[in-house]
């Protein structure tokens, strides 16, 4: 029989600990308790606390600050989980000094301090910048969607909302009415509790959305269309993902190429990264302006951004800062000759099995236009663009779509309301070749376009990868666009410290 040794709980041991000694240098705690105690300026954050002659003392700011950070660091990001780490591990007793705040002040700091994160993110900034860290050769900006605190089930035009508030009004007269039935028969006294518990629901729930309606006017987009707003976050807005549609933020990360330091970090409750670039781009040449780095970032450094903020007016405003910059467009890889293999690849697509323009008769000369069942088309767009090419565009009238036996061979879905349209393309020489599109085209489809933009992907991809996997950062945990953004720097800040504290920056 083996004999194991003995194992005595019921002894006593005193453990001695030092908590500086715990912080051991060159590791990522050893970097922020530096940075806190040493480098980095929080009185921003005393504008938050009126206790100078009453009340008790509170927090210091650059405990509660580490503790976040480091919490972050370890992907822990509920407050009542960091309350416990505080009681429970020794490395946050280290940095905070046996603090214990409860998960409530910690919540609370994290969520009314964006404007004071905001300052610790730049002056984390500037010891990267004073430390050699970034470059300023080339920046690369990229976003991701992530969930917030809000359900897309709050969320909808206010002609949306409305109609939900109808429902569920009508839906609490329908139990009512069914309750009073009941009542009348001698009720089944947990059944009437429970149903009185769903109308008590139901009523809040619709008084929730008529108080949003009244106080809140439609949510409209830059062309003026209305967005849908979120009952719970009006801030917030939905998203499509690869993985389904969510209700969130877009947090957009500006990255330098040296070292893939964030140098500008922002979250917005915008459906299209698009309308991102201007101000993100604005405010990270304030910021350097701000610290005295540099008069003109947009002018000296590069830029490299994917089709998700390819827009003409992006281009324009682009060429106007003089900036060097590198947007790709949606077909960019489909003209990329070392991806012409690619399609060999892809499993074969299933033949189109509607007429294409070339079945048309088109005649160039009287901009005329028949099907092929022989019906004229009629003209409705001279010089349509699509994908930098310009065409005339033509649709088949809907009376004559409707009841026509080719249908299924000319629409896209047999059962589609609406009729055919086709564009049949100028020839390549009546383009403008010099249009800002097709500038950009040629730029990024040279040799050395090419081998700028390839290292985009080197220079943005990992802090989201860090973020998103290391840190395991899936959601926003807050509402409202400042203390989402306030998050998001937070996160930006535990990447930016763990970079000075891996290239020995610090300590
Ligand atoms: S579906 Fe419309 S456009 Fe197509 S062949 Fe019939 S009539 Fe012509």
């Amino acid at each position: 029989m083996p004999r194991y040794k003995p194992v005595n709980l019921a002894q006593d041991a005193f453990v001695p600990v030092c908590f500086e000694k715990q912080i051991l240098p060159g590791t990522f705690e050893y970097a922020l308790h530096h940075l806190m105690e040493h480098k980095v300026d929080l009185s921003a954050f005393d504008a938050y606390y009126d206790n100078d002659n009453r009340g008790a003392r509170a927090y210091d700011p650059k405990v509660l600050l580490k503790i976040v950070l480091f919490a972050y660091s370890r992907g822990i990001i509920g407050s009542r989980r960091i309350e416990r780490a505080c009681r429970e591990n020794i490395q946050f007793m280290a940095l905070s000094g046996q603090a214990m705040p409860d998960h409530a002040t910690i919540a609370a700091f994290i969520s009314r301090s964006p404007e004071a994160i905001q300052t610790v993110f730049q002056e984390v900034l500037l010891v990267c910048e004073q430390s050699g860290l970034v470059g300023r050769e080339m920046f690369a900006i990229d976003g991701v969607k992530l969930p917030s605190n809000a359900s897309k089930e709050w969320s909808g035009t206010h002609d949306e909302l409305a109609a939900k508030a109808r429902k569920l009004d009508r839906a609490i007269r329908r139990m009512l009415k069914a309750h009073r039935a009941e009542d009348e028969k001698g009720e089944d006294p947990d059944l009437g509790h429970y149903t009185r518990q769903q109308i008590e629901k139901l009523e809040r729930q619709s008084r929730k959305i008529k108080a949003f309606l009244k106080h809140n006017a439609p949510k409209l987009g830059p062309k003026g269309k209305e967005r849908k707003s979120n009952v719970t976050d009006q801030e917030s807005a939905k998203l499509a993902t690869g993985k389904g549609v969510i209700q969130g933020y877009t947090a957009v990360a500006v990255t330098d190429a040296k070292h893939q330091i964030i140098v500008e970090a922002q979250a917005h409750g915008v459906p299209q990264e698009q309308e991102l670039l201007q101000p993100i781009l604005e405010d990270l040449q304030a910021q350097y302006q701000a610290l005295g780095l540099s008069p003109n970032i947009h002018g000296q450094t590069r830029l490299t951004a994917d089709a998700g903020f390819h827009s003409t007016a992006n281009l324009q405003w682009l060429e106007d800062e003089y900036c060097d910059a590198y947007i790709a467009d949606n077909r960019f890889r489909k003209r990329d000759p070392r991806f012409a293999e690619a399609e060999k690849y892809k499993p074969p697509k299933p033949l189109p099995k509607r007429f294409r323009p070339r079945d048309f008769r088109y005649d160039p000369d009287q901009l005329t236009c028949t099907c092929p069942a022989g019906k004229a088309l009629y003209r409705n767009g001279a010089n349509v663009r699509i994908n930098g090419r310009t065409g005339i565009k033509f649709t088949a009238p809907k009376s004559a779509c409707e009841p026509c036996h080719l249908r299924a061979k000319c629409l896209q879905d047999e059962h589609q309301k609406s009729p055919r349209q086709v564009v049949f393309f100028h020839p390549k020489e009546e383009q403008q070749p010099q249009s800002l599109i097709d500038k950009m085209k040629q730029k990024i489809d040279s040799l050395r376009g090419r081998m700028i933009y390839s290292r985009r992907l080197g220079t943005v991809e990992p802090p989201f990868g860090n973020l998103r996997y290391h840190k395991g950062l899936n959601r926003f945990t807050l509402r409202g666009r400042k203390k989402v953004d306030g998050q998001w720097k937070l996160y930006a800040l535990v990447h930016n410290i763990e970079k000075l504290a891996h290239y020995g920056a610090i300590g």
